[in-house]
């Protein structure tokens, strides 16, 4: 289909836009997850593309969804690759669809507090622009200086500073998106609207399936006036959780609220004894100094001791940092991060089980956690595991089996499967467990409403049928 194809894309949009090269397509076979890195590291690399397509402007992106519709060529969404659950996973028969040369600021408008970007905006360059006029986009994932402004919406990402400025669909005024039939849509207006269900919902998680994603508006911030930093230690992480809970429910809303385990709390800082939890306070100076007084008096009363705050200071200079697989898989380690989420009841049986399963887990090196994101009602955890094995042919099922735990775990409890990588490949077949049955077939209803000859990112999100 695609050897059909390529050269009606390199009429329809211009040669130079349209890649079948072997250096091209090499580049762009997966993303940043785990288990495409083993496949390399065992020298069973999976396909590459059939072919690679630069659009440089959303009329390129629609003629490439009408003819790949016309010709039922599955299209693959490609921001910047930095997405750890599978989401693109080059295919021989398909066009993988490279949105990294829509880059564009499209604007920024400092009354409105608003930007517009092309969706295959660098993260960072994206926060850099709003920056140079006072401004934030106060989106901070790990990964801002390698993800696009797309591929935030396209996985409903989470930065660092989530708990006061919110998450990705908090923080998005309008998306535009190509519909696989090459229709245009501008999915939100105003500040709110009342005009039936929020379509940008639809796209928001979409992870490549429903559409392409071209242009993303963002609601902005002022800098802020003034940051503190507060840190604390408690006995474990239960006892964290009511702290947390409190701080949170009282009202306050320190934008960074991050808890370790223990043995993530020895990571981070040796002069740990127990549970460190980190907080960055961020906003009007006045606001500042009340939240960071008042979180002191409720550690006060509730006996929970303060720590070095040089820890924080320490952890916001090294919060980006982007580690490599390959020096892990060198040594025969499997590892990864998983982030659930759940209720204040519970989370600590969620991290108890999780936690004790990991670590049953033959030649288990680590199972920890931290939670980073925290609401009113409930908050996630976001589990590191890493395993040794000397069998390169376990690898895989090691690796499996780590995931297999944690779902089970958080399931069983009742707990959200996912918090903000999506679901990709990795947990396309929990997703039933996390939407139910009657809205899981609500999900493909809709898939196939939208995309009936199923061209986009197949085998992604959606469990095979
Ligand atoms: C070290 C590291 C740290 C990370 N930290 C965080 C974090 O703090 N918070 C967080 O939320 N995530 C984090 N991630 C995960 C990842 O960075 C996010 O999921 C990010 O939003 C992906 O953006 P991307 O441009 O790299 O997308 P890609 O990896 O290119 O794609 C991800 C998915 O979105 C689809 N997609 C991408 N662009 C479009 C588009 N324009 N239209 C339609 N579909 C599209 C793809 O098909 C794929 O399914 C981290 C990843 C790494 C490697």
């Amino acid at each position: 289909m695609t050897s059909s194809i390529a050269p009606a894309l390199a009429g329809a949009l211009g040669a130079e836009k349209v890649f079948s090269g072997d250096g091209a397509k090499d580049a762009r076979r997966h993303d940043y997850w785990m288990l495409s890195h083993v496949r390399d590291h065992l020298g069973a690399p999976g396909p590459a593309a059939g072919c690679v397509v630069r659009p440089t402007s959303v009329a390129d992106v629609q003629a490439t969804l009408r003819l790949a519709n016309e010709t039922g060529t599955p299209v693959i969404p490609l921001g910047l690759g930095s997405g750890v659950v599978g989401g693109v996973v080059a295919a021989p028969d398909a066009v993988l669809l490279d949105m990294g040369a829509m880059n564009a600021v499209r604007f920024i408008d400092t009354e409105n507090l608003l930007a517009g970007f092309d969706a295959g905006k660098n993260g960072l360059e994206a926060e850099q622009a709003v920056a140079a006029e006072g401004l934030t986009i106060g989106h901070w994932p790990q990964s801002v200086a390698v993800s696009s402004v797309g591929g935030w919406v396209a996985t409903r990402a989470s930065g660092q500073f989530s708990s006061a400025y919110g998450n990705i669909e908090d923080i998005v005024h309008s998306i535009e998106a190509v519909l696989p039939n090459g229709d245009l849509v501008v999915l939100g207006k105003g500040p709110r609207a009342s005009s039936g269900p929020d379509l940008r919902q639809l796209m928001l998680g979409s992870e490549g399936t429903l559409g392409v994603i071209t242009g993303v508006n963002l609601s902005l911030r002022r800098a802020a006036e003034s940051r503190a930093v507060s840190a604390f230690e408690v006995a474990d992480m239960r006892a964290g959780f009511a702290f947390q809970r409190e701080v949170i429910q009282s009202g306050w809303g320190p934008p960074v609220v991050r808890q370790y385990d223990e043995r993530e709390s020895k990571r981070l800082d040796a002069r740990a004894t127990a549970c460190l939890i980190l907080m960055v306070h961020e906003g009007p100076a006045a606001l500042v100094a009340a939240e960071t007084a008042a979180v002191a008096a409720i550690a006060a009363r509730m006996g929970v001791a303060s720590a070095p705050s040089d820890i924080v200071d320490h952890w916001l200079g090294h919060r980006n940092t982007v580690p490599s697989w390959d020096m892990f898989l060198q040594r025969g380690i499997v590892l990864d991060t998983v982030e659930v989420s759940a209720d204040w009841t519970r989370i600590a049986a969620i991290y108890d089980d999780a936690t004790a399963s990991l670590k049953e887990i033959p030649g288990c090196l680590a199972g920890s956690a931290h939670s980073s994101h925290v609401y009113r009602s409930g908050l996630n955890l976001y589990f590191t595991f890493a395993v040794q094995t000397s069998d390169p042919s376990a690898m895989e099922t090691t690796y499996l089996d780590g995931w297999r735990r944690i779902m089970d775990a958080t399931d069983r409890h009742g707990g959200s499967l996912s918090h903000h990588h999506g679901i990709g490949r990795v947990r396309r077949d929990y997703l039933e467990r996390e939407l139910g049955t009657a809205g899981l077939g609500l999900l493909r209803r809709i898939k196939t409403a939208l995309d009936p000859r199923g061209i986009m990112n197949p085998g992604v999100l959606l469990p095979d049928a």
